[in-house]
């Protein structure tokens, strides 16, 4: 028998877990998980997870030859719309319980395939059931995203031998993410944040025309490679940093150090985030640390689990994470440390290579 891949592998585990949500099938809408069980990366595409069928993709024409070469499960080529192919699947194969994935169906789709439905077909709504599946990465998964987080701070590296002072915030975001393009990525996997003096207070800061002068530099960028996702922040400071920003930049390193040295398998995701939490309060500065420790990451940019005060996930071996603490101070400038960290037996692993020494240019 030919070996499975690592498609038909998760197509399987999802399978198993129809039978403990009681359905015979379940309708995947969302792309990324059409994607992850099937390998399909085309726009338009649903799949039906079938408990005792191989699975079926539906797309349309335009994903003929695409989908021949992308995919070993069932394809179904819909003329029309998706929905009367999928429904002719679900009656043809007698179901009773059909899930459908409630985060990623419009009230249009929704009521289109609720009105013409078979009688004794009832449509269960089902929340993350793929995502939890996508929590741990299989070992082609994390290939890939060792690959997309090297490009990316090699990417780093060429975009600031690029760097003069004056340069604009856009400037030096354009310059990011055509090395990273030029260096394999496909796109850059969120909008590149560049930026400069106080506006690195904005945790979210959109690069315009702020010419980059001497001080506070924030770079946040990431890059998906063969469809994985990286993430990394670095702080740089053009010219001689004050002693308040190396203060507060040693506070966010130990905080980050600290919140990676709490990452090992068992351990709750809160618990990163408080071990984060307490380091940044001994010096002083919790109350500017506004937002979550991290976040997995994947075929998304930001995927479960999450890593906030709240958030109970217990980590296992295989989840790639973000590590992230950072602080905002308003009308100063903010500072933030991330690196992308795998899971391992043991402990874990930082796949960010790039130095976070403090770094002058
Ligand atoms: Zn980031
Ligand atoms: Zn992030």
């Amino acid at each position: 028998m030919p070996t499975k891949t690592a498609e038909e592998t998760r197509c399987a585990s999802a399978v198993s877990l129809l039978e403990t949500a009681k359905l015979d099938a379940l309708l995947v809408t969302n792309l990324h998980n059409v994607r992850y069980l099937t390998g399909f990366t085309g726009s338009n595409g649903a799949v039906l997870l079938l408990k005792d069928k191989p699975a079926v993709l539906f797309t349309d024409p335009r994903y003929t030859v695409q989908s021949q070469q992308q995919v070993t499960c069932r394809v179904k080529i819909a003329k029309g719309p998706l929905n009367a192919a999928i429904l002719q699947e679900i009656g043809r194969a007698r179901l009773r319980r059909v899930g459908f994935e409630q985060d990623n169906l419009t009230v249009g789709q929704m009521s289109g395939l609720t009105k013409r439905k078979p009688a004794k077909v009832h449509m269960e709504p089902v929340t993350g059931l793929i995502e939890n599946l996508r929590l741990v990465k299989d070992a082609g998964e994390i290939e890939k995203i060792r690959t997309s987080v090297l490009t990316n701070s090699n990417a780093l590296d060429a975009a600031l031998k690029q760097f003069k002072v004056g340069m604009k915030e856009s400037e030096l975001a354009a310059e990011i993410d055509y090395q990273n393009r030029k260096l394999g990525a496909e796109a850059p996997a969120f909008d590149t944040i560049v930026a400069a003096g106080e506006r690195a207070a904005l945790p979210h800061a959109q690069p315009g025309g702020t010419a980059i002068g001497p001080g506070i530099l924030l770079i946040d960028m990431g890059a998906f490679q063969a469809g994985y996702a990286s993430d990394m922040t670095r702080m740089v400071h053009v010219g001689t940093p004050t002693p308040k920003y190396k203060k507060a930049y040693r506070a966010v390193l130990e905080a980050q150090l600290a919140a990676i040295a709490a990452v090992k398998p068992g351990a709750k995701t809160n618990a990163v985030d408080r071990a984060a939490r307490s380091t940044l309060k001994q010096h002083g500065l919790e109350r500017q640390f506004i937002h979550s420790t991290g976040h997995g990451l994947g075929l998304e940019i930001h995927e479960l689990p999450r890593l906030g005060r709240k958030d109970k996930t217990r980590l296992a071996e295989g989840m790639a994470i973000t590590i992230e603490p950072g602080v905002y101070i308003e009308g100063w400038g903010g500072i933030r440390i991330e690196d992308t960290v795998l899971v391992t037996a043991k402990g874990c692993e930082i796949l960010t290579p790039t130095s976070k020494m403090l770094r002058v240019i």
